[in-house]
């Protein structure tokens, strides 16, 4: 990328601007704001856009070039202030993963000690599932609040989770419409300010992004995640915002329960001191960083103190209590997560009689992620409703040993789904050897700070 364009240079017209980029020349200040200004107002047309994005695909954007496009789009929406929330406000965002139900147990659980978290969370499309579609599994739970409740709610229990809406960077959605359909998704500029945009519209003071890689993963590759993940806490830290990004592995889904309501029970099981040891790991790094970044503790050591004691004292289960009751959730689900209602045909896939003896060596995230969607459990199209009580218990996941008699997983189905077909599918996730396998490489690889 050459250096940047001398200034007085930005009477460029729309098209010289887009040929500026083609030709791999870096933006004078104030240009892409100048552009997306113009396409928010129908000035640059769509294809025009899609020509820019195809430029920006291949040419790159620099650092300063990609904050201001990041706020750019941010500023074509509403952006909250919450000014009466007077603490350091942290969030957190995952680019997503199969089983990853963080979100639900991390925001009461960061809230218990002293930092607020505002959240707005998105549903689930593809093999990923989505915090909005968890929740409301949850009877009676609303995620369409106003802001004037979002603010009085963060302010009040120290956290609110709803979902976005349609004045949430409206640039960033008919852009990334676009991008969908001419093969500009995979650029990391586009990527970084795409999901900064929505992230910074909440009125944040800090974010902490977990980046996951692998199988299951929107970036499959981990050095790919890697740049991701730099590029997030440079530009996030550019316009302003303390950043941190952890790196963690998607090989095989987070934790044992994948669904909506399964999942939302094992996240609520995390505050009552319960939890496969992956979730928990991936919450608590998470939340450490959030202590850290909302000021509430200086170090990771001190978080997990605080973190712990929140889980151990029942302060964060209080909160989750008081958040679902004032979300107008049914609120005796939290004290008591099996209330929770699965589909009624509960089913155990057995290991083929050759695997017996041996060990589970894989389980591929994105195998189960789409045996979720084919169960009901998500969607392939953004209209779609999703069940929210199918769901798949995974009680065998690599590592373990395969016993006779013992099921991998139960599935909860409802009456006339086709049972073996979904059975086979799920088995097709797993993979055996009588050897016994190497321990599981890390989950949290690497973390990059502001
Ligand atoms: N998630 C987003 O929000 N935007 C992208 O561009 C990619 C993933």
């Amino acid at each position: 990328m050459k250096s940047p364009a001398p200034s007085g240079t930005t009477t460029r017209t729309l098209v010289e601007l887009i040929a500026h980029k083609r030709d791999g020349l870096a933006f004078a200040p104030g240009e892409i704001l100048r552009l997306i200004r113009a396409f928010s107002a129908g000035e640059l047309a769509d294809y025009q856009m899609t020509a820019l994005l195809m430029a920006i695909y291949f040419r790159g954007l620099t650092d300063v070039e990609t904050v201001e496009l990041t706020e750019a789009m941010l500023h074509s929406g509403r952006v909250l202030a919450l000014p009466a929330v007077k603490k350091l406000k942290v969030d957190k965002h995952s680019t997503g993963g199969v089983g990853d139900k963080v979100s639900i147990c991390l925001a009461p659980l960061v809230a218990a000690c002293g930092v607020p978290v505002p959240m707005v969370s998105g549903r689930g499309l593809g093999h990923t599932g989505g915090t909005l579609d968890k929740l409301e599994a949850i009877p009676g739970f609303r995620t369409d609040l106003s802001t004037e409740t979002f603010e009085r709610l963060v302010g009040e229990l120290g956290t609110c989770m709803i979902g976005q809406t349609a004045d949430v960077a409206p640039a960033d959605k008919r852009i990334y419409a676009l991008r969908d359909v001419t093969a500009t998704v995979e650029c990391i500029p586009l990527i970084v300010a795409s999901i900064l945009s929505k992230k910074l519209a909440e009125g944040i003071d800090g974010l902490v992004l977990d980046v996951k890689f692998g199988k299951g993963a929107f970036m499959k590759d981990e050095a790919r995640a890697r740049a991701l993940a730099e590029a997030l806490v440079r530009v996030g830290t550019g316009a302003g915002k303390r950043v941190t990004a952890i790196l963690t592995r998607m090989d095989m889904p987070l934790g044992r329960a994948v669904g909506n309501a399964n999942e939302t029970r094992e996240a609520l099981m995390l505050l009552h001191g319960e939890a496969p040891s992956d979730l928990y790991e991936c919450t608590m790094v998470l939340a450490d960083e959030m202590l850290i970044l909302g000021g509430a503790a200086k170090d990771a050591k001190e978080a997990r103190g605080k973190l712990e004691a929140a889980i151990k004292s029942g302060s964060a289960i209080e909160v989750m209590e008081k958040m679902v009751a004032a979300q107008g959730g049914d609120a005796k689900v939290v004290r008591n997560p099996s209330l929770l209602a699965m589909a009624p045909r509960e089913i155990a896939v057995q290991a083929p009689a050759d695997a017996v003896g041996g060990y589970v060596h894989e389980l591929d995230a994105l195998t189960v992620g789409l045996t979720g969607v084919a169960m009901g459990a998500g969607r392939t199209r953004a209209d779609q409703a999703v069940d929210f009580g199918v769901g798949i218990e995974l009680l065998a996941k690599p590592g373990d040993k395969v016993e006779q008699g013992k099921p991998l997983a139960h599935m909860y189905l409802r009456e006339g789904q086709d049972e073996a077909a979904l059975s086979a599918r799920l088995l097709s996730a797993y993979r055996f050897d009588k050897s016994v396998p190497s321990p599981a490489p890390p989950l949290v690889c690497d973390y990059r700070r502001s």
